[in-house]
């Protein structure tokens, strides 16, 4: 099966008992029994079933099973938002006085949520490149754990997945990545070497902007080792599984942070389109940043452009495609706002991975807590425009880009 008939006919597409094309959605806190036994045998985990939402339910299992399928894991757990997922995934596997080497370029939460991570003493060092000699420069015998986003947002670094894994994999490390810009459409990064794969499932899983989540893909490729890795000794005897068991059964649970079963039911609808929703914002992103680079007085920044220095990643790595997200530099801030201002199809709005085109300014938004040297560590400068693209006509989104930046352009009369 290809991507998009894995989608809508693979495995993790369950018979429903009443024949629903669509699982029910099980909009219930709590689950009940006709025995003390039966759900005794429940929480012991003798017997599969549901007890209180916060710990199962089958519309979750449903979103959860189709994810994980897709991305080729073992397990798949969904979580309240991205960050969610993010936080219940660092935290299963660290302890205070470890140490995460990070791709650059991220996310301005995750960035945040490095910081707060210190006052738990544990602490991020920042990989510009993430080549074989950065890294020998910060790896240390503290380093347990290496992450990165697969495509960076939104500075569009891309990880040599590949590459990385053998080198973390050669020191007896996983690598956790971010794959919300990529998707399993472009790139599969446990195919690759990856060990663990988040989704901020809020953007392109969703697709359609109507709820926010999050989910964790394990690989199960790890063998944990205990004494590496304390937080996860009770579960050793898990084997390859003890990262999943103990996300489950354990942080999970406690961090409270599940999806809420409305929210996995609209994310399932979302997956079904995520390939011709991919397809078509790729055409348009692609159209639209060349376009764009036509005009002398942006510089634009999206992985289709021959001089991008991550091009060669589009055909080795992201399935020929370049994803959803373009930036470009106005010149000034005020110009990126006049041009903002300008555009009709463009909405101003903070999120990605919408079906509608998304504009913002992320240096006095995303990034307005980050001191200026973090915010262009992470590619974002004052006169910066990022761009989630949409599934419009690409010609009205040309055309109207061009006209808000030649409208933009004559408030100063140049
Ligand atoms: N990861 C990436 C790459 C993101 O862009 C975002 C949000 O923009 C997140 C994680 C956080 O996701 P959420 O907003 O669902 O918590």
């Amino acid at each position: 099966m290809k991507f998009n008939t894995r989608l809508l006919h693979g495995k993790a597409i369950q018979k429903n008992s009443k024949g629903e094309i669509l699982p029910p959605i099980s909009q219930v806190s709590a689950f009940r029994y006709e025995s003390m036994e039966e759900l005794e045998k429940i929480f012991q985990h003798k017997r599969m079933g549901y007890a209180y939402t916060r710990i199962g339910n089958p519309t979750l299992s449903a979103f959860e099973q189709r994810v994980k399928e897709l991305e080729g894991g073992a397990d798949a757990i969904c979580c309240s938002s991205g960050m969610s997922a993010i936080t219940a995934s660092l935290l299963t596997v660290l302890a205070g006085g470890d140490e995460i080497v990070a791709g650059s370029g991220l996310y301005g939460g995750t960035i945040g949520l490095f910081h707060d991570l210190e006052k738990l003493g544990i602490h991020t060092v920042s990989a510009e490149q993430m080549t074989e000699e950065e890294l020998d420069g910060l790896v240390t015998e503290r380093t347990k754990l290496i992450f990165a986003e697969v495509i960076s947002n939104p500075s569009l670094k891309v990880l040599d997945i590949a590459g990385t894994a053998a080198y973390a994999h050669a020191r007896g490390i996983p690598l956790f990545v971010d794959a919300t810009t990529a998707t399993p459409c472009l790139v599969r990064p446990l195919t690759l070497g990856a060990d663990v794969v988040i989704h901020s499932t809020s953007k392109y899983l969703n697709g359609g902007g109507n709820s926010i989540g999050g989910i964790i893909v394990d690989g199960g490729h790890i063998r944990w080792d205990p004494e590496r890795y304390p937080a996860l000794e009770e579960f050793a005897r898990y084997g390859s599984m003890a990262f999943s068991v103990r996300l489950r059964t354990d942080l999970w649970e406690n961090l409270g942070g599940c999806m809420a079963p409305m929210n996995a039911f609209l994310n399932y609808i979302g997956l079904d389109t995520l390939g011709l929703r991919m397809e078509r914002i790729c055409h348009n992103a692609d159209v639209l940043a060349h376009a764009l680079n036509e005009l002398p007085q942006l510089e634009v920044n999206y992985l289709t452009l021959p001089a991008h220095p991550y091009h060669s990643f589009v055909e080795s790595q992201l399935n020929g495609l370049g994803g959803g997200i373009l930036n470009f530099r106005a010149g000034t801030k005020e110009k990126a706002f006049r041009i903002l201002n300008e555009l009709k199809y463009g909405l101003i709005a903070s999120n990605i991975g919408d079906v509608r085109t998304l504009v913002i300014h992320p240096a006095s938004t995303l990034y307005i807590h980050n001191a200026k040297e973090e915010r262009e560590a992470a590619g974002v400068y004052e006169d910066m425009i990022r761009v989630s693209v949409g599934i419009e006509d690409a010609e009205d989104l040309v055309e109207d880009f061009i006209c808000a930046v030649k409208k933009a352009e004559q408030y100063d009369g140049t």
